[in-house]
């Protein structure tokens, strides 16, 4: 049986997660703030090292999957927590379980980047220098002084830069025997985009975010392309972004792939 580290394992996207990859067999290790099997805080370098040495510690230094799921959304204040969690919450966990997952068995990681991740290209995105440099106070700073837009620039720099982190990391994990990839959902029904909703600054913008197949999506449609990632069907898929957004990102950007 599989075993698979899983953050954000309480809610949205990151439950659904759980219970596809359980279904496909996987013994999942869940992470998150609370009621989860590994309880800690993504958003700070102390947490983060807290939940990789207990993850160490649980596993006996072995892993076959792990899914970064934990994210946070635009309307979070300070807007650096979002680039905490979405960026550093993910480059240190896969750099910190790489070499469990190496002793593994068909090791494979998904990262839940967005279609946002497309907003900010890597060569126009604010952040890419600081976030390159592991320079987190840096990157905190420049979205805490950006005022009005510091939670889109967190929230779609943050996406962009982890998107570039997965695939920057191809060569090494595929040389590794470790496949690592990205989903970028549009879209998803749950507590995140309900919050965003709530939130005057991001309401419109969300609601005239309509996808070509008009709906937003379950959890459960972007955990099957999760538990796809992860399995065996997808064994020569690596270093890829795959996007699970109703058709928004070839809507927006049909000559760009
Ligand atoms: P959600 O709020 O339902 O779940 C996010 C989970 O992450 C929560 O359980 C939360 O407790 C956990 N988390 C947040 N901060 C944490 C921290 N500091 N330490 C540990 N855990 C923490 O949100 P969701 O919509 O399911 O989002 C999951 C992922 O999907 C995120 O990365 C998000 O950016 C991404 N995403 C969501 C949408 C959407 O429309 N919902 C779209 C694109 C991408």
């Amino acid at each position: 049986m599989p075993t698979t580290l899983l953050t954000g394992s309480a809610s949205g996207i990151g439950a659904a997660c759980r219970a596809a990859l359980q279904a496909q067999g996987h013994h999942v290790i869940g992470v998150d703030l609370k009621n989860a099997d590994i309880c800690g805080d993504l958003s700070t370098t102390a947490g983060r090292q807290a939940i990789v040495a207990q993850a160490l510690e649980l596993t006996q230094g072995k892993l076959d999957g792990l899914v970064l799921c934990a994210g946070l959304g635009a309307q979070v204040n300070p807007p650096s927590k979002a680039v905490s969690v979405n960026y550093f919450g993910v480059v240190d966990l896969l750099d910190g379980l790489l070499p469990s997952l190496q002793k593994g068995s068909q090791s494979a990681a998904v990262v839940v980047s967005s279609v946002a991740s497309t907003q900010l290209p890597w060569d126009k995105n604010p952040l890419a220098e600081a976030l390159a440099a592991g320079d987190e106070a840096r990157a905190g700073a420049i979205v805490d002084g950006a005022g009005e837009r510091g939670g889109n620039l967190a929230y779609a720099g943050s996406k962009n830069a982890v998107t570039v982190a997965v695939r920057q990391r191809a060569k090494a994990w595929g040389q590794a025997g470790v496949r690592l990839n990205t989903v970028a959902p549009g879209a998803v029904e749950t507590p995140l985009l309900q919050a965003s909703l709530k939130d005057p600054r991001y309401a419109e913008a969300i609601k005239n975010f309509v996808a070509p197949l008009g709906r937003r999506a379950d959890p459960a449609e972007i955990a099957a392309t999760v538990a796809f990632l992860m399995g065996g069907q997808a064994s020569f898929v690596h270093g890829t972004q795959l996007f699970v957004d109703g058709g928004m990102d070839a809507m927006v950007r049909p000559t760009q792939f």
